[in-house]
């Protein structure tokens, strides 16, 4: 679909055009194989010299319709659906760093991506810097070195909601030839667009708010067709050298800028791992995108009102939120986000673990979850689930006091939302 259209229209329709007489919703094609007349068109789709399907651990025609509508509203050349978020961040690395390579991220990243990159594809022989996002130029090219094949950040970090300065990211990145990857799952393509500021491949696990609904696992990887790997030929050799596996085909020069990336992690790593995600989860991460526009102007409105709110109120020692004026990070969320972020806030309170657990106890509307970004209301007190086992020092030692909430606001009414704080508050 055209992009003169507006994201809101975009997000509606985008990556399918039924022709006459066809479903108006997208077809869930529930199969694991294709079938063809003869052997030389099914060899044609081997040598990757004709596009088609032939098994659904490559391509689906489903997944490919989700995966074109997020590439649309990413602004991308090429994208593909994988199996979690985790999958997406683990196939867009591993895509362009094997053994012996390095990478830089930010350390202000969720606590999954932090142990996939940090311990995982360590046992694998890619070593990762950890740098702050609030480096300047000068310190994040100091984690650079001979070996370094990628750098990553999250556009709002999961928990710390800290906003990453994309452009300062891509201008640091792009100096040392390497590509930007930018994890945007929470402020999806409606709040930010990552590639319109120098982000190379852009990741989601659509789990979050692109599903919206809490129904399904799933994630995305876009590439935005920008990177020239052959200018850079020497750092990416899975791209710019012959795969055997395909009678040595060179996915750079076949497929171009715009294609190589995401074949190449369709074709090599997705036959070879795996991690496919299923037509029917594509079905309802489309469900869920069809209303992204409109759900996330109400997730805004909602963490903006509960974050102004929270600030006000005297059981709370200090409220988190890239939209408030105090934040540290206001600036760059104008800059980035001018329609707003997420629906997500952090928060403490008075009181610590002993508060934070009454409080949460009396909340009618929020339900204790792990997950974030759906449609119902939900928190977490990080000292008493997720980091239980560490001590008060340690816990401070990691920015997480003991009273701690994150509430991710839901779709329900603000003032719903905030009488109900206000209750759970007074019962501390
Ligand atoms: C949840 C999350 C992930 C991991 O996604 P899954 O779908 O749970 O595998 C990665 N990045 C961010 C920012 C997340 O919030």
């Amino acid at each position: 679909m055209n992009n003169a259209y507006s994201i809101n229209t975009r997000c509606v329709q985008a990556g399918y055009t039924p022709g006459n007489g066809e479903p108006r919703q997208i077809p869930i094609i529930q199969s694991t194989t294709f079938k063809y007349d003869t052997s030389e068109d099914m060899g044609k789709l081997f040598d990757l010299e004709a596009t088609g399907y032939f098994y659904s651990r490559l391509q689906n025609p489903t997944c490919d319709t989700v995966a074109a509508k997020i590439c649309n509203l990413e602004g991308g050349s090429a994208a593909m659906l994988t199996s979690s978020g985790q999958a997406a961040n683990f196939f867009a690395l591993f895509n362009i760093c094997e053994a012996g390579d390095h990478i830089v991220a930010s350390s202000s990243i969720y606590g999954g991506t932090f142990n996939l990159i940090a311990v995982t594809m360590a046992k694998m022989g890619i070593e990762a810097t950890f740098v702050s996002p609030d480096a300047s130029e000068e310190e994040l090219s100091a984690a650079f070195k001979e070996n370094t094949r990628a750098m990553f950040g999250e556009t709002i970090a999961n928990p710390a909601l800290t906003v990453l300065d994309i452009e300062k990211f891509a201008k640091v990145a792009h100096a040392h030839g390497v590509p930007l990857i930018v994890d945007n799952t929470f402020p999806t393509p409606v709040n930010c667009r990552p590639i319109e500021w120098g982000a190379d491949i852009v990741t989601h696990s659509t789990t979050k708010y692109m599903d919206g609904h809490g129904a399904a696992v799933g994630g995305a990887i876009i590439d935005s067709g920008k990177f020239d790997w052959i200018a850079h030929k020497d750092k990416f050799p899975g791209l710019t050298a012959p795969d055997e596996s395909y009678h040595g085909l060179i996915y750079a020069e076949k497929f171009g800028k715009e294609g190589a990336f995401i074949t190449k992690a369709v074709v090599q790593l997705m036959r070879d791992l795996g991690c496919v995600q299923s037509p029917q989860s594509a079905f309802m991460l489309n469900l869920g995108l069809e209303s992204l526009h409109v759900r996330m102007a109400r997730h805004v409105e909602n963490g903006q009102a509960v974050a102004e709110f929270l600030e006000s109120q005297p059981q709370v020692v200090s409220v988190n939120y890239p939209g408030l004026k105090s934040n540290k990070y206001n600036s760059l969320a104008q800059k980035y986000l001018p329609k707003g972020g997420c629906g997500v806030v952090s928060f403490e309170l008075k009181g610590g673990r002993k508060a934070a657990e009454t409080f949460m106890k009396n909340l009618k509307l929020a339900a204790i979850e792990t997950h974030v970004a759906d449609a119902r209301t939900c928190c977490l007190n990080p000292a008493t689930s997720t980091h239980r086992q560490l001590t008060e020092e340690q816990l401070t030692e990691a920015g997480i006091p003991a009273g701690l909430v994150r509430m991710s606001c839901g779709l329900e009414d603000k003032k719903d939302l905030i009488n109900d704080l206000k209750q759970a508050l007074e019962a501390i």
